[in-house]
């Protein structure tokens, strides 16, 4: 495999170091991203995402740590070899476009160009080709910036970052400003970037509908680098290794997957609740039989022979115990998700009121039957509000545990961590079978 184009190796990052308002704005972020993939920084405003994307650009010295772009560090160069590189390697685009606002907008394309030294028809000819390529006509090339639309000046924008063919490009919430139809052009440029031109694109965004365009995203927060998801959407670069369990937390699954069809939803989050601890084939091997499961040509009987037949036979290969215990689990969840889908099909009869209170008594019938987990009058009060403000997009999955786990006198509902946890993962569930689309851009706020 090739190697990665960016090493972040134990990156510190530190502001106002030695005075009294020193600021950590990044703490031992480690990572590798590989040529050609698409990555998404993901996170509330302030946990970091600019300061990375920033420090990648060189334009942040670290307080410890190294940035390596191309096996360079890049933090070691002199102040000619940093120019170079961020005037050839890399290319940005910023939430404000950032365009000279007295030059006109082909000059702003060419301007680039002037530093590397090529000659004016050269630069004029390239500046004028990638205006038409995003869709920016000839009529408005020697306008100037301001006269055009906030989409229109961000595809400006764009034609600048690529004018030197860098091979990373980055880009600082591109579309926080945009209306909706501009956004959506400006992101599919992105798209087109990473696959007809092959770049790798480094993109931060607050905005949860976005990570679809990934192929990893980097969940950030307070200076930290939480987690990293695969899309299983999208073919790979950095290749999921067998034994590499693709699938992870449910929570994911609603992001993810918004426009999967129910059914592949259904059989990931089954597959998923299932078991955590198979490998990628064995995961595929489980989606296939169960897939037959909901189409009804697998029974219960014949879905445990399939789990414990050796894996050269064409089954699973699990022991007697797993596989009874599994063959139990899908088919509690097969029959309550068919309970899932009858809501759903009653879903456009119903306010949105309506189908949040389902839900809720849904999952409160389940934790109660199936799980045994009785819950008093309090609990309940705290649960049904937490379960709105979750599906209302208004908290994340884990602030919605954190509530569940909280004392009643700090507003939460004293649910043991384990329990709290576990109420999470079926709500996320439910929200992955019910269709839902969650944008918690509303908690998180307007960027700054
Ligand atoms: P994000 O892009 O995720 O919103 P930033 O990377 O811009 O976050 O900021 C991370 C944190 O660092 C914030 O708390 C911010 O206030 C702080 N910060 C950013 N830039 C500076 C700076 N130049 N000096 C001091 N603090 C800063
Ligand atoms: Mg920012």
């Amino acid at each position: 495999m090739a190697k990665p184009a960016i090493q972040i190796d134990h990156l510190q990052i530190t502001y106002n170091q030695g005075q009294v308002n020193e600021f950590k704005a990044l703490n031992n972020v480690v990572a590798e991203i590989y040529p050609r993939e698409y990555i998404i920084l993901f996170g509330p405003s302030g946990c970091g995402k600019s300061t990375l994307l920033y420090t990648i650009l060189g334009g942040i010295p670290p307080a410890d740590g190294h940035m390596y772009v191309k096996g360079e560090d890049i933090y070691a160069y002199t102040p000619a070899e940093m120019n170079r590189y961020q005037q050839a390697t890399i290319g940005i685009v910023y939430q404000q476009f950032n365009l000279i606002t007295s030059l006109k907008v082909l000059d702003n394309v060419a301007l680039p160009m002037i530093f590397l030294g090529q000659s004016v028809p050269d630069r004029n000819r390239r500046a004028a080709e990638l205006l038409r390529r995003f869709g920016i006509p000839e009529r408005v090339e020697n306008k100037l910036p301001t006269m055009m639309s906030g989409g229109q000046q961000q595809r400006v924008a764009v034609a600048r970052a690529l004018v030197n063919d860098p091979e990373i490009l980055l880009a600082d919430e591109p579309v926080g400003n945009l209306d909706s139809i501009s956004a959506e052009h400006v992101m599919d440029s992105f798209k087109e970037i990473n696959e007809r031109d092959r770049k790798t694109v480094i993109l931060v965004t607050h905005d949860a509908k976005y990570l679809p365009y990934a192929h990893r995203v980097f969940y950030m927060r307070d200076g930290a680098l939480r987690r990293i998801v695969v899309n299983p959407e999208k073919e790979q670069i950095k290749r999921v290794k067998p034994g590499e369990t693709i699938v992870t937390e449910i929570e994911q699954l609603a992001r993810l997957y918004p426009y999967a069809e129910p059914i592949d939803l259904k059989v990931k989050s089954v597959v998923n609740f299932a078991t955590q601890t198979l490998t990628f084939s064995q995961l595929e091997m489980l989606e296939h039989a169960i897939l037959s499961v909901l189409k009804g040509s697998m029974d219960d009987t014949l879905f445990q022979d399939f789990l414990m037949k050796s894996f050269a036979q064409g089954g699973v290969g699990l022991s007697l115990e797993q596989s009874r215990d599994i063959t139990t689990k899908v088919f509690s969840l097969i029959r309550y998700s068919r309970d899932v889908e009858r809501y759903r099909e009653a879903l456009h009869e119903d306010s949105a009121f309506m189908h949040q209170r389902k839900l809720i008594d849904h999952l409160l019938q389940y934790l109660s039957e199936e799980v045994g987990l009785q819950s008093s009058e309090a609990q309940l009060t705290v649960l049904r509000a937490a379960v709105a403000e979750r599906v209302g997009g208004i908290i994340t999955a884990e602030d919605f545990a954190q509530r569940l786990i909280l004392p009643a006198d700090l507003g939460g509902a004293a649910y043991t961590e384990k329990d709290a946890s576990y109420i999470m993962r079926h709500l996320e569930k439910l929200i992955a079978q019910g269709g839902y689309i969650i944008q918690p851009n509303e908690l998180l706020g307007a960027h700054t």
